[in-house]
């Protein structure tokens, strides 16, 4: 069985904790492995390095910088099958699917091969009498990033691309469910010659998130993951001085319009409600069907999902893997008992479905006249269920999406131009598809959600990632010239 080592400074340990948690493969069910859990002195252990190697990490060349981030990104490029088979072996989704998680998260590399431009600070000249100002950007430390199961690479590279561009180095603790990507991200970084210290993982569970909290000399903390442990590290991580910024949950819906493309719709609907086994933060869970086009999209669905191909990842016939764990499967599974007793209707229920024995599977489920009320509609599944909500209007599927407490992604599908434009204003949700199901942002934007979706101010990568990973100065400048010095004591005037 593998055993998950921490690394530190440039080295494999396995710290000084007795504590382990077990690694699965979901596809067979059985336990492959196992991953160290740090303890408070692995993170301080880690946190020093990080601090000593930030000491010359901050003034290393812009062009330097961007040397080592172009041979990450074609190191991530050449290794993306490699990082995908240990992401399907921990994770379940299947290697293609996770070979483009890969590929996406190599975006964020590629922006941060432009840091010399991405840190341009401001000038201005002759602000007063002979006085200049320039603004100038500078690294804030230390910066940690906590990082969910289901983007084991993904995530980890949204943020440590431009942190560690920015000058920052950066200590990851990732999913203890799927340890084993950031391990080979790690290698990647040492054979790109990114110094000692400068990237760091730690791994673990809750006590060792608490100490990344709670150091001295962790100055920003960035999570991805479920919507309350986001809003504890909000809390916590504030309270202790940190900049932070915590993503959560989704319940992402996909409003069908009566003018809608059916078949296009349809094939929407089932892709992102159940690629990745819909563990996906943007993956569509529900579908409001606006007026009659319910009946023929529900039956439009019910007649793909017989088609989706369930299986091991690694398999290349498979479209969708297991769940992550048998107890994230179980959990799923409750909700299709609670939505019939609530009135629903179960069209689909992938628990009849024959899957592998051993592995986490639920087959595919679609559940219809799901009401807001409803225990299925209110919780975030994550898992491959979609709920059908019925509204007779536009303004009502509005209305719906703008009282769910989430508010990460959602789509419209329309022919209808000026219903688009109108729901692209009043939606209260961070990222909009217009007839595009799962709206992740390339990455020289930002990704980020409103209400319970993010705690904090800032979104993820792109140009907000910059400010996130970064602290300003304003400098204002007077080069002395004796033949205009006087003693002023009055406030300083620009005119
Ligand atoms: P999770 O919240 O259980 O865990 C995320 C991280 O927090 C892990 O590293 C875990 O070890 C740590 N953690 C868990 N409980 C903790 C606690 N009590 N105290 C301190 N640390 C703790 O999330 P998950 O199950 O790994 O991932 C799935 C969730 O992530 C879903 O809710 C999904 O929507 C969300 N997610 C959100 C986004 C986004 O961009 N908004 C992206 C991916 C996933």
């Amino acid at each position: 069985m593998k055993r998950i080592a921490h690394y530190i400074g440039g080295t494999q340990t396995p710290g000084n904790s007795e504590r382990s948690g077990p690694i699965y493969d979901p596809a067979t069910g059985e336990q492959t492995g196992e991953v160290a859990f740090g303890s408070a002195a692995d993170v301080d252990a880690a946190v020093a390095s990080a601090a000593a190697a930030f000491q010359t990490w901050r003034d290393v060349p812009l062009s330097r910088r961007s040397e080592i981030l172009f041979a990450m990104r074609d190191l991530v490029r050449d290794h993306s099958g490699q990082l995908a088979a240990a992401i399907t072996s921990e994770n379940g989704k299947v290697l293609a699917d996770a070979e483009g998680e890969v590929l996406r998260g190599l975006e964020n590399l590629e922006f941060a091969c432009g840091i010399p431009s991405l840190l341009k600070g401001e000038h201005s000249q002759q602000v007063s009498h002979g006085v200049d100002v320039h603004s100038a950007l500078y690294p804030l430390g230390v910066v940690a990033g906590i990082t969910p199961f289901n983007f084991p690479a993904m995530v980890p590279l949204w943020m440590f691309s431009n942190a560690i561009a920015c000058g920052n180095c950066f200590v990851l603790k990732p999913s203890e469910k799927t340890p084993s990507a950031s391990m080979l991200l790690a290698e990647l970084w040492q054979r790109a010659g990114l110094p000692d210290g400068v990237f760091t993982v730690v791994h673990g569970d809750r006590e060792s998130v608490q100490r990344l909290l709670s150091h001295p000399q962790v100055a920003a903390v960035s999570f991805v993951g479920s919507t309350p442990v986001a809003r504890y590290i909000y809390a916590t991580a504030a309270a202790a001085g940190k900049r932070v910024q915590a993503l959560g949950g989704a319940k992402n819906h996909m409003i069908v319009l009566p003018d809608a493309d059916l078949d296009m719709a349809a094939d929407a609907a089932v892709s992102a409600g159940y690629g990745a086994a819909g563990e996906r933060c943007m993956a569509v869970s529900v579908v409001a069907a606006v007026g009659d086009v319910a009946d023929p999209l529900v039956d439009a669905i019910a007649a793909r999902i017989g088609k989706v191909k369930v299986g091991a990842g690694t398999d290349p016939e498979t479209e969708m893997g297991p769940l992550v764990t048998q107890e994230h499967r179980d959990r799923v599974a409750a909700y299709l008992d609670a939505a019939a007793a609530d009135g629903a209707s179960v069209v689909t229920d992938g628990r009849d479905l024959v899957t592998p024995v051993g592995g986490f599977f639920l087959g595919p489920c679609l559940v219809d006249r799901v009401r807001p009320d409803m225990k299925i509609y209110q919780d975030e599944v994550f898992g491959p269920v979609l709920s059908v909500v019925r509204v007779p209007s536009y303004r009502d599927a509005i209305e719906l999406v703008n009282h769910n407490r989430y508010g990460n992604g959602v789509a419209i599908f329309t022919r209808d131009g000026g219903a688009a434009r109108s729901f692209e204003d009043q939606v209260q949700v961070g990222m909009i598809g217009i007839n595009v199901p799962i709206p992740v942002p390339v990455a020289s934007y930002s990704f980020g959600g409103w209400k319970d979706s993010l705690f904090g101010d800032l979104h993820m990568y792109g140009p907000d990632g910059i400010r996130f990973y970064t602290h300003g100065k304003v400098v204002t400048t007077r080069w002395p010239d004796p033949a205009t010095s006087t003693v002023d004591l009055g406030f300083p005037r620009t005119r």
